[in-house]
């Protein structure tokens, strides 16, 4: 099994920038590539690293960290051809496992493998390099990228063939959103009867109402009124929507699941574009036409 050498890296937003100086850290030589004019010049000049026209060019693994699938499928159309066959793609986006796999069947035609590794954890754990990462590809290809995977996280689980680390990344969010707006809406309804807001965080978080948005989100991002997590709720519409498509695709009814989605994307819709997920906080109280940290007079 051949080791991996050189790495493309494309799409060094919030969560790639990270992920790409982990890999510089542990000695990888990375090409990076990003839409925004001058961000890979930039991150080149801080980290290391280089900025080629085409990071796709003479790499044995190239990275993509894009906000949707058809952003992957339009770097891919651009830039996959120039892959070496022995090569391998590591999409790391929350991806939708159907595109993915198509893709999947497009570059292995000529030669070259693919695997999804989508992450969850966040900004925060993208820094540490302790992200966990949920795979899904052939055996042989995955141990072949372990080590890269390695760099930027801890916790990496196969979940099954290709497609299936994307499959699992939706439905993760999706737990996870339900039990944000259901955590949001107990804390409006507290505040109305007189508990105190940061109280109840407490007391959750000493209980079973315990999740991932009491422990790390409600009090840093919302009762602070920061709204700033670095995860923007048009991603977290797009996560679940994708739940969603996988839901049909397997004939699944999950009407809890379709009702998040809804909640969510109606938030987006009423807040407008370039919010932070957490923001949807906000949407439960202009529906409950109140604040949560106000309290019964
Ligand atoms: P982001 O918007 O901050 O970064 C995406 C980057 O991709 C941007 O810098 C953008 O300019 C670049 N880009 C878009 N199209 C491109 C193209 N054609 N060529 C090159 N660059 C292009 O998004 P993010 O928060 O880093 O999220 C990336 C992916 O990771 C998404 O699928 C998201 O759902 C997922 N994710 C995000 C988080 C988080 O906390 N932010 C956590 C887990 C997973």
């Amino acid at each position: 099994m051949e080791a991996i050498g050189r790495i493309g890296f494309i799409g060094i937003g919030r969560m790639g920038w990270p992920m790409a100086r982990r890999l510089i850290e542990a000695g990888y030589p990375v090409a990076v590539q990003d839409a925004v004019p001058g961000r890979a010049a930039d991150f080149v000049q801080r980290h290391g690293g280089t900025a080629p026209a085409n990071p796709a060019d003479g790499a044995d693994a190239l990275i993509t960290m894009l906000p949707t699938s058809r952003d992957v499928s339009a770097v891919l159309g651009a830039i996959g051809p120039s892959l070496k066959p022995g090569a391998v793609v590591i999409e790391m986006s929350s991806g939708e496992p159907s595109a993915t796999r198509a893709l999947a069947e497009g570059l292995a035609a000529r030669g070259v493998a693919m695997v999804d590794a989508p992450v969850s954890g966040g900004v925060a754990r993208a820094e540490t390099g302790e992200l966990a990462i949920m795979t899904g590809g052939a055996a042989e290809a995955l141990a072949r990228v372990d080590p890269l995977l390695r760099a930027m996280g801890t916790t990496i689980t196969r979940c099954g063939d290709i497609g299936a680390g994307q499959a699992m990344k939706a439905l993760n969010n999706l737990v996870s959103a339900a039990g944000f707006l259901v955590s949001v809406e107990a804390l409006l309804i507290g505040s109305r009867f007189g508990l105190d807001p940061g109280v109840m965080v407490d007391v959750l978080n000493a209980s079973t109402g315990m999740n991932n948005s009491t422990q790390r989100k409600l009090k840093q991002f919302v009762l602070s009124r920061k709204f700033d997590s670095g995860f923007g709720l048009d991603l977290m519409v797009k996560d679940l929507t994708i739940a969603m498509q996988v839901g049909r695709e397997t004939a699944t009814p999950a009407p809890l699941a379709a009702q998040t989605r809804e909640l969510w994307a109606a938030a987006a819709a009423l807040l407008g574009p370039g919010q932070d997920h957490t923001a949807a906080a906000r949407f439960s109280e202009a529906l409950a036409a109140g604040q949560i940290s106000e309290q019964k007079g």
